[in-house]
């Protein structure tokens, strides 16, 4: 569309022909002496300062569905000179007309004189009524209260998303954190019997698969519940506590070690035939039987009962190794305590 106006020498402003994303395409009118070289493939926004450059934002979004807005002021800067301005906007096809001059009056006039002209032409300007541009004048100060309230809520939007983020990661850290504690015994900080057994069958599963050695140890502290009749038991716990304290210290990384309930613990020993387990049992038992524990009531020395049984063929499962273990272990209490018995010997 072309809009055609004749300078006007009471109309200081500008009239100025941008598209959607609020480039200057044309200079309709330059009552303000502005070289129009400097206007032409400018973004509007960009001749606004920074402190006006949210209303010049707001002011051309409101452009795309509202026929006009009026009186927003802005800092424009044409050229070398800064002059504050008075701007209506017409969304006119698919560009916006944008009106600046130093008074309001004068972009009225500006306005005023565009309609009349283009009155005898076909365009969106007769459109616009006089009741309207009245309804549109009163519109800017509660736009800007909108978009002000609209920057609030966003800002408050961002917070708030920031914290959800943080929540998100403190929920993700506490879920690992009671994953963790279902398998993990509070008072030893090995694995509790379910622990011991999530870990085991992959462990059993891998025996299989690669057709390695396996072995398994059942062990149970000796005369447990005289500590706990003499002592107490806070210093039963101690006792639990140093038992598994002082395996731990034998064991090897790779290797799986439980509290399997009260005062009885399990073993895996991945990679380890009957020879490797006898060796390892045999020096849990011993570094038990050296290692006194200290207690508040003193020094108190303890002796544990092991007893092994080894992994065999591809159908056996985790549970029956235990079982075996369990069997030996029932020995070496029946046979004296203090020693390791090996299942089937
Ligand atoms: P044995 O040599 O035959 O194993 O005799 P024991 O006394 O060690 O075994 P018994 O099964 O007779 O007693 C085990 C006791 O351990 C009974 C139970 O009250 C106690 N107990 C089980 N769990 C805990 C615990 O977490 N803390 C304490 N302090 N005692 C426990
Ligand atoms: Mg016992
Ligand atoms: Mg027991």
């Amino acid at each position: 569309m072309s809009l055609k106006m004749q300078d006007n020498d009471s109309t200081h402003g500008l009239a100025l022909m941008c598209n959607q994303d609020g480039v200057i395409i044309s200079v309709v009118h330059d009552g303000l002496g502005s070289v129009e070289s400097e206007l032409l493939g400018k973004p509007f926004p960009l001749l606004v300062t920074s402190s006006s450059f949210q209303k010049a934002l707001s002011f051309l979004v409101e452009l795309r569905d509202k026929r006009a807005v009026f009186d927003w002021e802005f800092d424009l800067s044409i050229g070398s000179e800064l002059i504050l301005a008075h701007c209506a906007g017409l969304a006119i096809e698919d560009n916006l007309l944008i009106l600046a001059a130093q008074t309001r009056t004068a972009v009225d006039h500006l306005f005023e004189e565009m309609v009349r002209i283009n009155n005898s032409q076909t365009n969106h300007l007769r459109t616009i009524t006089k009741e309207q541009v009245e309804f549109m004048r009163t519109q800017p100060e509660r736009e800007i209260g909108l978009y002000e309230e609209l920057s609030r809520s966003n800002n408050t939007l961002v917070t708030l998303q920031r914290e959800l983020a943080k929540k998100n990661v403190e929920l993700e850290r506490l879920n690992a954190e009671v994953q963790r504690l279902a398998l993990v015994d509070e008072l030893t900080h090995l694995y509790n019997r379910r622990g011991f057994f999530e870990i085991g069958h992959h462990e059993v599963e891998r025996a299989k698969r690669f057709e390695k050695p396996l072995s398994a140890i059942m062990l149970d502290i000796d005369n447990f519940k005289q500590f706990n009749d003499s002592y107490g038991h806070a210093t039963g716990d101690k006792v639990i506590e140093g038992v598994a304290t002082c395996c731990s210290r034998q064991l090897r990384k790779m290797d799986i070690f439980g509290r399997y309930g009260g005062e009885e613990f399990s073993v895996l020993l991945p990679e380890t035939p009957l020879a490797g387990a006898r060796i390892i049992a045999e020096r849990l038992r011993h570094q038990t039987s050296q290692e006194s524990i200290s207690t508040k009531h003193g020094l108190l020395s303890v002796t544990i009962s092991l007893g092994i049984a080894v992994f065999e063929g591809s159908t056996m499962r985790l549970e029956e190794l235990l079982e075996h273990a369990d069997q030996a272990l029932y020995k070496a209490k029946e046979s004296g305590r203090n020693r390791v018995c090996v299942d089937g010997e």
